[in-house]
């Protein structure tokens, strides 16, 4: 009677201990789940994967585009899309002068704090962390419209160049020896890892807010569900779209005035939607230059900000393309010595 007592007692500690195990096994998952640098097979097997579009990998944009389609139930007042514009501009800022021209080129210097600032701004973007948007644009300028360029509109056509290559798990994890100069500061790191939480804060900040107002500002008409929607779905899409079109777009439809071993193109209208990166082909031959538009009618609104940041202290030292950049193409350094440009970015 004591003996099978005994065992009863054994049996219900073991299958505790059992269910505890399970559950740590199962919150130690969850936690690297959330952590984008965490792969099962290990980083290096997934980066040799097959560079296909996968299904799978497609369900959190179609996700994020379906969420736009609230827009047709949720009228926008006249403050939710000054919100709205003001995000897309706001962010496109720091996609083009942080993740692009600070983290990818080093065009300029400035404090670590503000550039720990500059990486959380950028994240909430939504378009990963700066360290894996860096290290696949250096790779993208070293091996430009080549075999081994991440999104080439010339090797594998638009939509892979402006969104398949995102959907290949192959391009997910973060290449940091592209990056030694970054992978130095571990706050960096640790954005780039939890690279979803900056757009996550984001829409739920706006969400509380929106409905805040909603009850302390009738007058704006406005609520949680209209910042939402407007605020981060729409905004976060447009912005997007307006970023990959960079990389297609950018390589395909323009003008070219300089002779680089790549197809990139100038592009006034693309300039206007990205804040000055649409003139892409300067940027190909001098990729190391803060400034993307080299003449006066060249609109670089990023390098205008910049300069302005430059000027109350924020930044410093911007880098600017040689004098001879204005001269007509013939007389520009022969693209045989782009290569020296391209080291530049290789920190
Ligand atoms: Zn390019
Ligand atoms: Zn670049």
């Amino acid at each position: 009677m004591v003996e099978t007592h005994t065992q009863e007692i054994n049996a219900v500690s073991c299958g505790r201990s059992d269910l505890l195990s399970r559950a740590r096994n199962s919150l130690s998952n969850f936690i690297r789940s959330l952590d984008s640098d965490y792969f099962a097979e290990g980083a290096d097997v997934v980066r040799a994967r097959a560079k296909t579009v996968e299904l799978s990998r497609c369900i959190p944009f179609i996700a994020l585009h379906a969420a736009c389609l609230a827009a047709f139930w949720v009228r926008p007042s006249v403050f939710t899309l000054f919100v709205a514009i003001s995000l897309y501009w706001l962010r496109m800022f720091a996609i083009t002068g942080f993740h692009h021209r600070y983290f990818s080129h080093r065009s300029f210097s400035t404090s670590r704090f503000m550039q720990f600032i500059f990486a959380v701004w950028g994240a909430t973007s939504g378009q990963r962390g700066p360290l894996w948007w860096a290290a696949h644009h250096r790779t993208h300028h070293r091996e430009s419209d080549k075999e081994n360029d991440v999104h080439s509109p010339v090797q594998r056509g638009f939509l892979w160049s402006h969104i398949g290559w995102i959907t290949s798990s192959a391009n997910i994890p973060t290449d940091y020896s592209a990056i030694p100069d970054l992978t130095k500061y571990p706050e960096l790191v640790l954005v780039n890892r939890f690279d979803w939480v900056p757009p996550f804060l984001l829409a739920l900040t706006l969400l509380i807010v929106g409905d805040m107002l909603r009850l302390s500002c009738p007058q704006l008409h406005t609520s949680g569900p209209q910042l939402l929607v407007w605020g981060f779905f729409v905004s976060t899409v447009v912005l997007f779209h307006g970023t990959c079109c960079i990389n297609s777009v950018g390589h395909i439809f323009g003008s070219r005035r300089f002779a680089t071993d790549d197809e990139s193109k100038n592009n006034l209208a693309l300039a206007l939607i990205t804040l000055g990166e649409g003139w892409h082909n300067n940027h190909h031959r001098f990729p190391g230059a803060a400034r993307q538009g080299i003449f006066w009618w060249e609109i670089d609104v990023t390098y205008y900000v910049l300069r302005v940041m430059e000027t109350v202290g924020l930044v410093t030292d911007l880098r600017k393309h040689p004098e001879e950049a204005k001269q007509p193409p013939h007389k520009i350094t022969p693209p045989s010595e782009i290569e020296s440009d391209k080291q530049e970015i290789a920190v």
